[in-house]
């Protein structure tokens, strides 16, 4: 067991050494023998290891979800709901534990793995559980696709697996998922839940791999692959899957604009400035990494929201008052790195919290680019990190032209007093969500998803019931 010195939230974390392969009910070995560690990006030390799936491991594991598919999808949809609201009690149940876990695999605080990323996983299963025996009344005869393949990224771990595996459940398909390579544990830990929750063999198998297993996950014989990631592997996925009879839902990257128009309501919108870039350092698809605020009152937000930035905690996730926690691996925090070089080589102002950085792990210190113009790096690509870009417009109709100009088109948010300035940008607004007077809130039951290069698909909802059915 991996042991640490203070456990704030008095959960132990119960971290095996090891984990396997979870196929077909069990945990086994991969074929070839291999493992990965996983390191707590906070410490930079490995707190366990984990078997990685290689081609062969791939097709036993599809093998067994096709096996369980036809009786998972025949049992009337009350009973198969039962297993979704056994799950998500167990989660609830176990939340503490699976919040230290998450926090020692991601790096985010666990006042966020406490309070959204935990609670969240659960909340989509209960959400799920409810539709499973209602989908005939508004579906007649619908039918599940089959073997669903889904590939999720590490900036929000369960949740992810929470979005793919439960309306693939509970419409009757049966999954091979796999985490990503950085944060497999509560994937794996799942797999025990699973197994506790008495869920017959098959219906899930998580498999621990970098992108080789991706990639054959997306080659093997699935009816769907449902990705998660970076814009770059999904083109490459589309390729892969174009011309063959897999269906396939994309959720990509983006680069969102929080609007902020002078007759807004500050406080609240300097809180969600933060909320929508800082939250999860900033590892946030959807996040308001471009702040639009109307030149009349942009002097007064951004020292704002500087002067809040500073009061932020950031440092060891664990403890409870942490505000802002580790980057999720090396990789990550020199492209970041990288990037802000790119925003000071190109001209654009940099302030940060100038905050002590701990002197293991991966860290960035909350970051604000002042002087950014659209043609700049940090104005255009997703840096993915704790890092916001300010850009300023006069007129309603250069807000939207400046929200607009980015090949993304995942999220924004509009802060306003005026109902009729929040519908006329709102309509106007090529994203596929929109927050009006908010920033970054989730609910099962509200479709998410993006437009242009952000992916394709919907995820939650109604809608997302309909990417699993024929
Ligand atoms: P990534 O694309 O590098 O990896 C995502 C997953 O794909 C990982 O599990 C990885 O192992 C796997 N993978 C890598 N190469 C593959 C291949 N060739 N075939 C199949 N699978 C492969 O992205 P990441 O760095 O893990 O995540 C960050 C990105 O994810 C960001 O761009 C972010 O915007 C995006 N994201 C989007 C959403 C959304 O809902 N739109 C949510 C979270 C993250």
């Amino acid at each position: 067991m991996f042991e640490y010195a203070s456990a704030p939230e008095s959960a132990p974390a119960n971290i095996n050494d090891h984990y396997g392969l979870f196929l077909d009910g069990e945990f086994t070995e991969a074929g070839a023998g291999e493992k990965a560690g996983g390191v707590n990006p906070a410490t930079g030390e490995e707190a366990y290891t984990y078997a990685v799936a290689g081609q062969a491991d791939v097709e036993r594991a599809v093998k067994a979800a096709r096996r369980a598919q036809k009786t998972w999808a025949a049992l009337p949809g009350i009973e198969r709901g039962k297993y979704l609201y056994r799950i998500a009690r167990l989660l609830q149940e176990r939340g503490r534990e699976f919040a230290v876990a998450e926090t020692i695999d991601n790096g985010k605080p666990i006042k966020e793995t406490r309070d959204f990323d935990i609670p969240q996983a659960a909340q989509h299963f209960f959400y799920h559980a409810g539709w499973a025996d209602k989908l005939d009344h508004v579906r007649p005869g619908a039918e599940p696709l089959g073997v669903a393949g889904q590939v999720i990224p590490w900036n929000f771990p369960l949740l992810m697996l929470a979005w793919k595996i439960a309306p693939a459940l509970a419409t009757g398909n049966t999954v091979v998922l796999k985490p990503a390579e950085t944060t497999p544990l509560t994937a794996l830990k799942f797999a025990e839940l699973c197994q506790e929750a008495e869920l017959p063999p098959g219906v899930v198998n998580i498999l621990g791999g970098a992108g080789e297993t991706g990639a054959a996950i997306v080659d093997s014989d699935v009816d769907k692959i449902a990705f998660t990631g970076s814009t770059a592997v999904g083109r490459r996925i589309a390729r892969a899957v174009a011309g063959t009879k897999k269906r396939l839902t994309l959720e990509l990257g983006g680069k969102g604009a929080n609007i902020v128009f002078a007759d807004a309501p500050v406080d609240q919108a300097v809180e969600g400035i933060i909320k929508g870039v800082f939250f999860n350092q900033g590892h946030v698809c959807c996040a308001g990494s471009r702040l639009l605020v109307q030149e009349s009152v942009a002097g007064e937000v951004v020292e704002r929201v500087k002067a809040r930035l500073s009061t932020l905690r950031l440092g060891d996730p664990l403890d409870k008052n942490t505000d802002i926690g580790a980057i999720n691996s090396a990789e990550q925090l020199e492209r970041i790195c990288d990037l802000v070089g790119q925003g000071e080589n190109e001209g654009a102002s940099l302030w940060d919290t100038g905050v002590d950085l701990p002197e293991n792990g991966f860290w960035h210190r909350p970051t604000i680019f002042t002087d950014v113009q659209q043609s700049m790096t940090v104005a255009r690509e997703e840096i993915f990190g704790p890092v916001l870009s300010v850009l300023t417009f006069r007129t309603p109709a250069e807000a939207v032209a400046k929200a607009n100009n980015t090949p993304y088109g995942l999220a924004a948010g509009v802060w306003t007093s005026d109902p009729a300035q929040l519908g006329w940008t709102a309509d106007r607004l090529k994203a596929g969500v929109v927050w009006a007077n908010t920033y970054n809130n989730f609910d099962p039951a509200s479709p998410f998803g993006g437009v242009k290069e952000s992916g394709y698909g919907r995820e939650s909802g109604r809608q997302g019931l309909e990417g699993y059915l024929k």
